[in-house]
């Protein structure tokens, strides 16, 4: 019978972004990527990581390596996806990347709240997926391609805010997907639960012939704007 070979120690990683100002406000980051989620976002530009078996980046000793040589240029390490609370072996990493002095910085879309409460007092920084109004299951359910993707970010979201741990809110926009009045709902929904700070990120069109097209230049209206800037002490648009 062939030796099975040992599973690799540490997380399964998809990519890494060595240097960024922008995934961790306010600091220089690397961002390593997890490979592995089971939503299916039609605007994802990281398919290559959905699958967890896909072929695998650098591997997290060689990465442990490359980050000890960061130290004093980098503020900070983000773990992304992919779905970074998929994999089991994310607290022990996000505790060797603190041990190296690095802040550790955490990109979720929430769907696994009971592994994401149990790394938030890790985490100096999370920013969460808010893809849909939080009382819309249906729309979720569209965005995501997963019945009950809804009731996963709710608690997600609730776990978050009660930890204190600073964060920020993002939503992926596309008006195919969530028109002005659904982003409304979106945002008054949130900011009433207590989040402070929200991004809002126009998709980007995922190739030449992508489900979701083009956004025109009317969305999202001034007036919808103006709106989200009043409800949060930070509001951000990311547009292209
Ligand atoms: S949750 Fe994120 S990684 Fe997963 S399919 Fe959606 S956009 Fe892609």
């Amino acid at each position: 019978m062939p030796a099975t070979a040992p599973a690799p120690a540490g997380p399964r990683i998809g990519g890494l972004t060595p240097f960024t100002s922008i995934d961790y406000p306010g600091k220089l980051s690397a961002v390593v990527y997890l490979q592995g989620c089971p939503w299916r976002c039609a605007y994802c530009h990281n398919q290559h990581l959905q699958a967890r078996d896909a072929p695998a980046g650098p591997d997290w000793s060689a990465l442990g390596t490359w980050l000890q040589g960061r130290r004093g240029l980098l503020d900070a390490v983000v773990f992304s996806g992919g779905e970074p609370t998929l994999d089991g072996s994310l607290p022990q990493a996000m505790d060797e990347v603190r041990a190296m002095g690095f802040a550790v910085g955490l990109h979720s879309a929430g769907m696994y709240p009971r592994r994401l409460r149990a790394v938030l007092s890790r985490a100096d920084w999370v920013g969460l997926d808010v893809k849909a109004p939080l009382d819309d299951d249906a729309l979720h359910q569209r965005i995501t391609g997963v019945a009950g993707s809804a009731a996963s970010v709710r608690q997600s979201l609730l776990a978050l805010l009660d930890s204190g741990v600073p964060h920020e809110l993002r939503t992926t926009a596309h008006p195919a997907q969530l028109d002005d009045a659904a982003l409304l709902r979106l945002a008054d929904g949130v900011a009433a639960r207590g989040a402070r700070h929200y991004a809002l990120q126009l998709a980007r069109p995922v190739g030449p012939l992508g489900p979701l097209g083009p956004i025109g230049p009317d969305y999202p209206a001034p007036s919808t704007l103006a709106r989200l800037q009043g409800l949060f002490e930070s509001f951000t648009l990311r547009a292209g």
